[in-house]
Parts: structure tokens; sequence; C-alpha cells
């Protein structure tokens, strides 16, 4: 042991790099490695035979590098955390962490959705290996939108949308909310123009849902309005093979399959986080007097940034049958009426006109739009 006359900080005490390794817990090879990195240099270095050595007080900081390694900083950000107070040192390990999960968030949906590809890819050259004279099956969709005000709205706020490689309902709300569900439905168009390689869906998605709340916020007066306009948004993209899911707010996505009607989508309302949380059942969300608070929706104001819809994949079978729909059809009609009523129809026309009507009979107290598609082999 060295004892030496510190600066400043006043009488430091020095050790060797073995008795520092034992004191800060970290072996003489990581040290020394800290070093070279410039993450922690030793008090002191003999300038003839170049043995490193430790102030004492510097053990706090080196199992901080060490804990900031582990958690995969990296070695710039921890020299700069390492320099910081403590207080300030928290809060950047805090933003740190907070970057980290939502990357991994996004890496977790890309992985899934590359696992997905191979393994379908896979399967389909499998099933090509085993039958004679035919490819893979070739899917197609045949599709309905309608959209009505209903019985005690003045206005139409609401817009559906079907195409070859795009369904789409949005619902409008506020002064603006006619001119925010039109350009969120618009701005997915683009995307759907040409086909979509399954292999890019995923950015495709992405840059839609990107481009959907951009021209819902100009629409509805940019950063200058409070965010009192805006609209739902739930949309599926066709690639010809599968679906892609675009979603925020509380209009809904179905698929019958096997007789049964699943929903797709996940509502971003207070009730459905209430739900979730088990403070509250379904059947008191139904009556609930805040049953259409939205949690996130497309809309103006500075915030807006914030709310971004959910991208999602979707592996589709023949014989799907899809429904896409506004509130102004699931909140007034009884999901068992409404899984009847799309069995029952011949095909994706007859099941828009028998929803709408269902609607009707039930009051239509709110806009009202579905947008039916079947999943046929071509
Ligand atoms: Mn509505």
């Amino acid at each position: 042991m060295v004892e030496h006359e510190g600066g400043a900080s006043g009488r430091a005490e020095l050790v060797t790099i073995g008795e520092f390794a034992r004191l800060s817990r970290l072996s003489a090879k990581a040290l020394r490695r800290y070093d070279e990195l410039g993450l922690l240099r030793p008090a002191l270095v003999d300038p003839v035979n170049g043995y490193r050595y430790y102030d004492r007080a510097q053990a706090e900081t080196a199992r901080l590098v060490a804990w900031l390694r582990r958690i995969g900083m990296p070695l710039a950000r921890i020299a700069e955390v390492v320099a910081l107070d403590d207080g300030a040192a928290a809060a950047e390990i805090r933003a740190y962490w907070a970057r980290v999960e939502a990357e991994t968030a996004a890496r977790r949906e890309l992985a899934t959705f590359l696992a997905d590809h191979l393994s379908a890819k896979e399967n389909a050259g499998m099933s090509n290996g085993n039958r004679t004279g035919r490819g893979p099956a070739t899917l197609g969709i045949r599709y309905a939108a309608l959209a009505h005000p209903g019985a005690v709205r003045a206005s139409q706020q609401d817009t559906a949308y079907a195409g070859a490689r795009l369904l789409a309902v949005a619902d409008g709300f506020g002064e603006g909310g006619a001119g925010a569900s039109a350009a969120a439905v618009d701005a997915l168009k683009p995307a759907a123009r040409d086909a979509v390689d399954a292999a890019d869906l995923l950015s495709v998605l992405h840059e839609a849902a990107e481009s959907s709340a951009r021209a819902v916020h100009d629409a509805v007066g940019g950063d200058g309005v409070p965010a009192e306009s805006g609209t739902t948004l739930t949309a599926l993209v066709w690639t010809g093979e599968r679906l892609g899911l675009v979603h925020i707010g509380d209009s809904r996505a179905y698929v019958l399959r096997g007789g049964e009607l699943f929903r797709i989508t996940h509502d971003h309302t207070l009730v459905q986080s209430m739900i979730d949380d088990g403070s509250l059942t379904e059947e008191e969300a139904a009556s609930h007097p805040q049953r259409a608070m939205l949690l996130r929706a497309l809309a103006g104001g500075p915030e807006a940034s914030a709310s971004r819809p959910e991208v999602r994949l979707h592996d589709t079978l023949p014989g799907d049958r899809y429904l896409l729909c506004s509130d102004g059809l699931s909140a007034v009609v009884d999901e068992a009426d409404v899984t009847r009523t799309v069995i029952a129809a011949d095909g994706p026309d007859a099941a828009v006109s028998a929803l709408v009507a269902l609607a009707g009979d039930a009051g239509a107290p709110d806009n009202v739009s579905c947008v039916v598609a079947d999943v046929v082999a071509l």
C-alpha cells in the first residue's frame, strides 16, 4: 500500500491494482480493460514500472462501470454517466433504459414477423413437394364497404373503404372528425396501390401508420389546435397471402373462422384498460358512462406524435371472413347478433347491408360503418 498526497480532493489513499480489485470485486483484467477504454483511469501510474495505483474512493465508480456494462450500455455513454452526480446519473440510466425497451419492443415485432415469414415459406415449400403439379394456393379477397350516418346524427364522420388490397374503417370525432377519418384512410391508399411483398409488409405498415398519423394531424389543424378533433383507424392491408393490421382507437376487426367470430383488435379505451386490470367486467363496461372515452386516437395538437397506430401481422386461411366496423355497430348490437348475421350473409355485400340494418333496428344512435371481406382461393 502506498500513501500519497492527493490533489483538491484531499488526502487520497492509493492501493495496488490487486488490492483495488479485491475492494471493488472486479478482476484486475477488467480494471486494466476499463483503463484502456477510458472508463476508469488509475489515480497514479508509476512512470518507471507502469504499475497502476487506484484511490480507494474509486471503488464505487468501478462497480458502477461494471453494472452499466452488464445492462449493455455503450462505452461512450458509460463514460458520460460516471462523470455525472448521482441524481443526473439516475436520470440518464432511466432514459437509456426506456429507449432500450422501446427498441426491444420494435425488434420483438420484427423477430416474430421474420420467424413467421420463414416458417410459412418452409411450409409452402414442403406442401409443394407433396402436391403434384400444383403451386401454393393463391388467395384473393372479395369485399364490400358501407357507411351510414345513422338515425340520430346530423353529419357523417365515419369513413369506410374496401379495395383489392386495403380494407379500412375510421370513426372521426370533434368538429374536424369527417376530414380526419377521410385523411386517415386516404393516407393508407398509396401503401396498398401496388402488390406488397410479404417480406416488406411490416415496413410498409409502419410507414403507412406514420403517414396516417401525419395526415390526420395536418387535416385537423396541425400543432396549433387542441386535440379535440381526430379519428380512430382500423385497417387491413392484403398482400395476397397474409394481412397486415393497422389499428388505433375503438373501431374493431373480427375474423369469422370455423363458425366463430374472433375479435383481433384491442380497444384503446378507458373501459378496456379497466377490464384488462380486472376493475370492470365486460357487462359493466357496456353501460359505463365513459365507455366511449378513447385512450389513443389519431388527432391534432402537439402531443399527437405520441399516438401511433399499432401494427400487426395476421395469418389468413381460405374461407376466412373479416369484419371491420365502427362502434356505431359494435356498441349498439349484441356480438351474438353480429355473429349470426355475418355467418348467414351470402357474400360481403349482403353482410354489410344486413349489419347496417341491425344497427338501424337498434336505433342507430351513431354513424355506423362496416367492411366485410372474404378470403377465397383463386
Ligand atoms: Mn362512432
